[in-house]
């Protein structure tokens, strides 16, 4: 075949793959050609996760009719000024959006600039273009992308469900929201407003789009290095989560998820957040532009510093001086603090390592404080490894001792030590008790006496309602409480006194990782795996002699009790061989 040329729809076509690879980045170009525009007030309006529909509506500078045709021109744009790419301001600069839309959707644009006696309108639709016509309209413009990947049946194929699609496009207004508090946003999402803001400053921004009580306990932070300042607001490390979706980054007001700065996030918080777990994070980085170099990828959103390093010690330096101010009053999480005072065992005096008391204010959780002895739980424990001949059924043996308020120690029939490790034990219980009366189709419910209200962000709330007839078959029962919060009024049984709060917080995420379309069955299963997480009996947790009986006579009872549902093991045991081992007495 010869070469030539790719005409320029098919050209549009192949750009609209790496710009608009799904609708959330559809939904992302237009909002950010509304902030360029100087929109002081955006409306995000979508239908089928945008796959369907995606209107926007600002009231910015709009485009005249005469420039309509060039909008949707490729690399066409009104933003660089100079061509050298060195100092980029506006959101967009590469004039790709609307024509990779337009290309692989129906593209309607209505804008009325101020000045201009009619609104205009121009369509494409595939590529094919419908010159501009006058139309009503206020001053302003009015995206609307219909049938997305219509033209591009090979990028359609690749959309996952409108839901999972709803979720990332919600989430992109999310972030944009987060990144312009200055500007009123409004998100509506299959008929349902997920949230509506006005103009506020960036406090107020973060506790409406964060949840209250996160924005209640979240501590601010103002740290400068060189001409790189960074500003915003960070979890306690209390507040961590299963995923990282609550983590906002906006580097001179553009949101991006650049690895570097998620990267400095995480090493922030290595010491004080369990691995595996996510902080809480709103975080804007304001520097020259010419230190940055936003051209590296056709979406954007990530970015090249000229000082990666210093991004970096700046990021973690601040974040790390955040963490170790002590607990204002007005904004603490007060009822935590006296938690953390070190409990002090009878007689010894044991202070805790100083650098962990100063940064891990928030780590209520861990038992940092413990104190060091073992405590006996048998008023005479006996004395001598022998096997007990009233215990053969028991394989997991008698109590002896809890340490650390962490572990039980017992005797096995055979003279085996047993080490126990109570808060995996209880998990895996609660999982299995859990999973044997779902699969009775029935886990019974715990009516609260007073129903718990759950502060949580829009979105969360949302996805929560909206999976409510399923929680209500795990024993959850939540109604709606006003946009950003839940009614928690009971909770499966199994768990005793759970934290609703926490326990809410973690399913949101769970439900919004597993929006691909997955079926009930395998949603409901790690729903319950995590309901199990948030049973009562916690590591740091000081246990009676019969409390510790029932929980080893329930493991032997239990199928599978040996790992926790993380895969760890439950307990450990030391036979004779392994302790003569370990005392080099054997080889
Ligand atoms: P870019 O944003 O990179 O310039 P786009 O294809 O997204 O490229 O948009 C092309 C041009 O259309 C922009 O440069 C801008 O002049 C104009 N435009 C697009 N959307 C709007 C809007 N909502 N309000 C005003 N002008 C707009
Ligand atoms: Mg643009």
């Amino acid at each position: 075949m010869p070469i030539r040329r790719l005409a320029e729809t098919t050209i549009n076509r192949i750009a609209a793959g790496e710009v608009i690879e799904r609708p959330a980045a559809a939904v992302k170009e237009l909002t950010e050609n509304a902030l360029d525009a100087g929109a002081r007030r955006i409306e995000v309006i979508l239908a089928g996760g945008g796959i369907e529909r995606i209107e926007i509506i600002d009231d910015g500078g709009g485009i005249p009719a005469d420039e309509l045709p060039l909008a949707i021109e490729r690399h066409a744009t009104s933003k660089l000024q100079d061509e050298t790419l060195v100092r980029i301001a506006s959101l967009g600069f590469r004039g790709e959006a609307l024509p990779s839309i337009g290309a692989a959707a129906r593209l309607t644009l209505i804008s009325r600039p101020d000045g201009q006696d009619s609104a205009w309108r121009i369509d494409v639709a595939g590529g094919a273009v419908t010159p501009p016509r006058p139309v009503p309209g206020i001053k302003g413009t009015r995206a609307i992308a219909e049938d997305l990947f219509y033209a591009t049946p090979a990028r359609r194929k690749f959309l996952r469900s409108p839901r999972a699609e709803a979720e990332a496009a919600e989430r992109t207004v999310w972030r944009l929201a987060l990144s312009a508090p200055h500007v009123a946003f409004r998100l509506v999402s299959d008929e349902r407003v997920v949230f509506d803001l006005p103009a506020q400053d960036d406090t107020a921004r973060v506790a409406a789009l964060f949840g209250r009580e996160a924005a209640n306990s979240m501590i601010p932070l103002d740290a400068q290095r060189d001409d790189i300042r960074l500003s915003g607001l960070i979890g306690p490390a209390s507040l961590n989560r299963s995923t990282s979706q609550l983590q906002s980054f906006a580097v001179n007001g553009r949101p991006v998820q650049d690895s570097l700065l998620k990267l400095s996030l995480r090493l922030a918080y290595r010491d004080v957040i369990p691995a595996g777990r996510f902080p809480l994070a709103a975080l804007r980085l304001d520097l020259p532009n010419e230190a940055l170099d936003v051209n590296v990828h056709p979406a954007k959103s990530e970015l090249r510093f000229a000082d990666q390093n210093g991004v970096r010690s700046l990021v973690i330096g601040a974040i790390n001086r955040a963490l170790a101010q002590p607990v204002s009053l007005g904004t603490a999480p007060v009822a935590s603090l006296p938690i953390l005072a070190p409990r002090q065992p009878s007689g010894a005096s044991y202070a805790p390592p100083p650098s962990r008391i100063a940064r891990g204010f928030a780590e209520t959780e861990l038992a940092l404080v413990a104190p060091p002895a073992a405590r006996p739980v048998f008023a005479a424990p006996p004395s001598t490894a022998t096997a007990e001949p009233d215990m053969p059924d028991h394989p997991l043996g008698a109590p002896l001792a809890q340490i650390l308020d962490t572990y039980v120690l017992a005797l096995a029939a055979d003279g085996s030590l047993v080490i126990v490790d109570q808060h995996a034990a209880h998990e895996r219980l609660t999982e299995e008790r859990l999973r044997a009366q779902f699969a009775e189709g029935h886990v019974a419910t715990q009516p609260l006496l007073v129903p718990v209200v759950v502060d949580l962000p829009p979105m969360e709330t949302a996805r929560l309602l909206a999976e409510s007839e399923n929680l209500a078959k795990l024993g959850l029962e939540i109604e709606a409480f006003g946009p950003g919060a839940v009614l928690v009024r009971g909770v499966p049984a199994a768990l005793k006194e759970p934290d609703a709060a926490g326990l809410l917080r973690d399913l949101a995420a769970e439900f919004a990782e597993s929006s691909t379309p997955l079926a009930l069955e395998a949603k409901l299963d790690s729903a319950l795996a995590r309901l199990a997480c948030h049973r009562s009996i916690r590591a740091g947790r000081r246990l009676q002699r019969e409390e510790i009986d029932t929980l080893l006579r329930e493991m032997e009872a239990t199928p599978r009790a040996a790992t926790c549902s993380h895969g760890r093991p439950t307990f450990l045991k030391l036979t004779r061989a392994d302790l003569e081992k370990l005392f080099g007495r054997r080889a």
